[in-house]
């Protein structure tokens, strides 16, 4: 196996202003789980990559669910009774309930109470609501908005439509030397909201764009689709194909300045868990690591029992547990550049521990190999290879029995995978070494619980299944 390096080129300080100006461009669009606000997002995204936008039409079952209806909206807006605008739409696209239905009308202050939203413990913000599968119209408002409000006639405008459609995706597929994927998903259904929805956006985004640059092992689908609908709708209608799928991350919340979340996948203890609390344990900085629940983002989806895949989710402060969550708050304020470069650079790690990642036959396994005549060992006074840890040498030795990965190896010695590989690709070149057949083989059994078989991998092995039929070409 070649060595990959999707770390190379990487400039991850640029990349992280680069994600904040797309967030800043994305923010005024009013996004939803369909309809214009959506597909003029995923077309701001094909500007930076080769993004192939799927429409899939209301009423297409998916799964026990159904394609919803279309939502689109123009204006909406409260006025007084002396014409003035005192909530709207125009000013911030937060200020309507997303997926109200169309409304014109005059009401009493009392009836529009009943269609308003605050959040009294944060008087200055607007919360964030939505109404996808119940037909009802709404308004969110600060507190002091509301508090304003006289008794009077208000005239009441939502210039929306809930018609028959599509439900809009976005896909990009980046092939590699193989046909086993690697899944990085975002949702993109949340209007103007930062950490929430843009930042996660932005980073798979930018990772494909860097990707898009390299010669890599795996091939990388990334999908941009809205929160539950459109992950059940994409795994309803690529159900065949999901075999390919070895390794995952959803990827939201990552521009605040708490520290990295990683939740596991339903399984526990797949390659992935393994490698992203791999790169975290080694960052240096805080971070925190969650098992598995049944509630978040599209995880849920991708980790439902009858689909289970090998996907975590990468956050940061996780949902919900933020004061600013789902509110006005979730601003450009929010987001920070360097928060962004931050996930992007850890992100490219986790890859190339994926990408790397491999398991080995010592092909001297009756005692030590004498490293010292082969340059290996450092001698008196000399230095041994550059770069190459003895320490890291005598692991990799010792454990490359074709049952230990050198991500395996990287956690039972507790020497940083890189070190690993630069001990396994210093050994291979004397011949110690050889790779075993079988590529996508899982981490072996550990502490963490016996090892579970990644996928139905059909083939074994580079050779056996190389990336073909690719939805679109690299240099478009
Ligand atoms: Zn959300």
């Amino acid at each position: 196996m070649n060595q990959s390096n999707p770390s190379k080129g990487a400039d991850p300080t640029s990349i992280g202003q680069a994600m904040y100006r797309l967030i800043e461009d994305l923010y005024p669009i009013c996004r939803s789980i369909t309809g214009n606000g959506l597909r003029e997002t995923l077309r701001s995204v094909q500007g930076q990559i080769p993004l192939e936008l799927h429409e899939v039409p209301t009423g297409t079952k998916v799964f026990d669910w159904t394609v919803p209806k279309e939502w689109n909206i123009r204006d909406a807006y409260v006025k007084n009774s002396r014409g003035e605008r005192v909530i709207d739409f125009q000013e911030s696209n937060l200020h309507v309930v997303n997926y109200s239905v169309p409304v014109r009308g005059r009401v009493s202050l009392a009836e529009l109470k009943e269609h308003l939203f605050t959040l009294p413990g944060h008087p200055d913000w607007v919360p964030y609501r939505t109404s996808y599968y119940k037909e009802d119209w709404g308004f969110c408002l600060s507190q002091r908005q509301l508090d304003s409000l006289n008794e009077s006639e208000y005239e009441v405008v939502i210039d929306s439509s809930l018609e028959s459609g599509h439900l809009t995706y976005g896909e990009c597929y980046l092939p590699g030397e193989l046909t086993d994927e690697i899944l990085i998903s975002c949702h993109c259904c949340h209007p103007s909201l930062c950490n929430d929805n843009l930042s996660g956006i932005a980073l798979a985004t930018f990772l494909a764009k860097h990707l898009a640059g390299l010669s890599l092992r795996y091939s990388y689908r990334f999908l941009f689709i809205p929160g539950t609908i459109g992950a059940i709708t994409w795994l309803a209608l690529n159900e065949e194909e999901l075999h390919r799928i070895k390794h995952g991350l959803v990827l939201t919340g990552l521009g605040d300045a708490g520290k990295l979340h990683y939740k596991r996948s339903r399984r526990g203890n797949a390659v992935v868990d393994v490698a992203v609390a791999h790169v975290l344990k080694h960052s240096g900085r805080d971070f925190e690591l969650m098992d598995f629940t049944p509630y978040g983002y599209d995880e849920r989806q991708f980790c439902s029992p009858g689909i289970n895949l090998a996907v975590g989710r990468l956050s940061r402060t996780p949902h919900g547990t933020f004061p600013e969550y789902h509110t006005s708050a979730d601003n450009l304020d929010f987001v920070h550049p360097e928060r962004l470069a931050e996930a992007f650079a850890t992100c490219l790690e986790v890859l190339s521990v994926l990408e790397n990642n491999a398991t080995y036959l010592n092909t001297n396994p009756k005692c030590e190999p004498q490293l010292g005549k082969r340059g290996l060992y450092r001698r008196v006074g000399g230095p041994a290879d550059a770069g190459v840890s003895e320490m890291a040498l005598l692991w990799v030795l010792n454990l490359s029995d074709g049952a230990h990965s050198l991500l395996d190896i990287a956690e039972r010695s507790g020497l940083r995978f890189d070190a690993v590989r630069k001990a396994c690709e210093a050994l291979r070149e004397h011949g110690l070494l050889e790779q075993r057949g079988d590529e996508s083989s899982p981490v072996a059994a550990t502490a963490a619980g016996p090892a579970i078989k990644v996928g139905a991998s059909r083939g074994r092995g580079p050779g056996a299944h190389r990336a073909t039929g690719s939805t679109w070409k690299r240099d478009r």
